[in-house]
């Protein structure tokens, strides 16, 4: 059984006790009145420290370094620039058959991925032990943090790209209406009036070699995207190439985060940590347009990645409790325009990875641990594909996984954004 954790006002009250001995409290206790769910936990966005992340510089400088010490088992490449000229690498380990690519911060506010990636990286281009060399002989790794480095920069969602640079990039678009997922108006805190951008994670299309065209715009939420921007069309010509070298990329995993105020749906002082997901779109088979994809989509096989991620984490949860809080994202997006969406109908195992808390709301908070979750789920989904093993866990475990709890923070309105 999990052992109960206090709210967070019981905390407070009782580390303020602590503390009462004729020192003064760390922290305030808060005055009659105030609603212990707001002090417990708020998805108001507000602004808070993160430079504990790595950011765009300290990318360049670690995979520079993990090449080196790797002997040249980890191969980086600058792989092409973001809107405004900044850098996006792939990171390449391994020569086996099977290709897994592994994408985060495409939400620039959604930094745990990029670490776990580099400690990952580190580890798999550095150990000599028997399943870092099984890693390698089985699987090709191709990494690609940080996607969104302009995001991730300014520390928001989206991405730093007009409307007019779009049109100027694909002039064929001029007089048409603007995606529906560009922004220019404020949300999570960051202004987007000032400066406009995309939410890139509905820019992808399931057809690789999908041209933009003004009629296909402006789109909507159930609709497949068009790769208006340098970011996706970088992940897609990645993707493209692994499909050309190795016939199928076999698993995809994007990692990002979500509100910070969700809790398991049996214990209302349990935060989720980690939501999981191998399900993005409606089946193609019965989808209006999506049909030819019906024959490769593998909504088994990512069911069974899925189940791979949450049994690394329940076993760590026997040390660390707070690795076991592991729910299922919602099962009824549709939502064709991701990366996940479009590259689960190309035929690959896709796993979505939803860390609890994005940085408006938790700055580098639990970073380190949010971070080992990541760290852990994905180590052992590819130790279980390295080895074969997740063709032999039973899928039906996915649909074991619990629902993600209600969000009982102030403000949770604003987490009501999908990933
Ligand atoms: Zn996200």
């Amino acid at each position: 059984m999990r052992p109960r954790r206090l709210p967070t006002l019981a905390v407070l009250v009782l580390s303020g006790m602590a503390l009462a001995g004729g020192t003064t409290p760390a922290v305030a206790v808060p005055d009659d009145g105030l609603n212990v769910t707001s002090v417990a936990c708020s998805e108001a966005p507000r602004e808070l420290p993160i430079n504990e992340f790595t950011d765009h510089r300290e990318l360049g400088i670690e995979l520079d370094r993990i090449e080196r010490v790797s002997g040249g088992k980890v191969q980086v490449e600058q792989a092409g620039r973001s809107n405004r000229g900044r850098e996006i690498y792939t990171a390449r380990v391994g020569t086996g058959r099977k290709a897994v690519l592994l994408t985060s911060e495409i939400h620039g506010n959604e930094k745990t991925g990029t670490d776990a990636i580099l400690d990952l990286l580190d580890w798999v281009g550095t150990s000599d032990s028997a399943k870092a060399r099984k890693w390698r002989s089985e699987l090709t790794i191709v990494a690609i943090p940080k996607m969104n480095p302009d995001g991730a920069e300014l520390d928001r969602r989206g991405n730093d790209m007009t409307w007019q640079e779009v049109t100027a990039r694909h002039p064929q678009l001029r007089g048409a209406q603007p995606a529906w997922n560009y922004y220019t108006t404020p949300r999570q805190g960051d202004d987007y009036a000032v400066r406009p951008g995309f939410d890139i994670n509905r820019d992808y299309n399931p057809d690789l070699n999908y041209v933009p065209r003004k009629e296909d715009l402006p789109g909507h939420s159930a609709q497949t995207g068009w790769y208006l921007s340098p970011e996706t069309s970088l992940v897609r010509d990645v993707y493209r190439g692994l499909t050309a070298e190795f016939g199928k990329v076999d698993t995809y995993v994007d990692l990002h985060h979500q509100g910070a105020c969700f809790v398991m749906p049996d214990d209302p002082d349990e935060f989720v940590t980690l939501s999981i997901s191998g399900k993005f779109v409606d089946d193609p088979a019965t989808t209006p347009g999506l049909e030819k994809y019906a024959r490769n989509y593998d909504l088994t096989y990512s069911k069974q990645l899925n189940v791979a991620v949450n049994n690394a984490l329940q076993g760590a949860a026997n040390n660390r409790p707070v690795f076991g809080n592991v729910t299922l994202y919602p099962q009824d997006t549709n939502l064709p325009g991701t990366g996940l969406g479009s590259f689960a109908l190309n035929g690959s195992g896709t796993v979505l990875f939803e860390v609890r808390g994005q940085t408006q709301t938790l700055g580098q908070k639990h970073r380190a641990v949010l971070t080992r979750s990541v760290y852990i789920g994905l180590d052992g989904m590819l130790s279980a594909v390295a080895s074969g093993q997740v063709r032999k866990l039973n899928p039906a475990d996915y649909d074991r996984i619990p629902p993600r709890g209600p969000n009982v923070g102030t403000g949770a309105e604003e987490a009501r954004v999908d990933f």
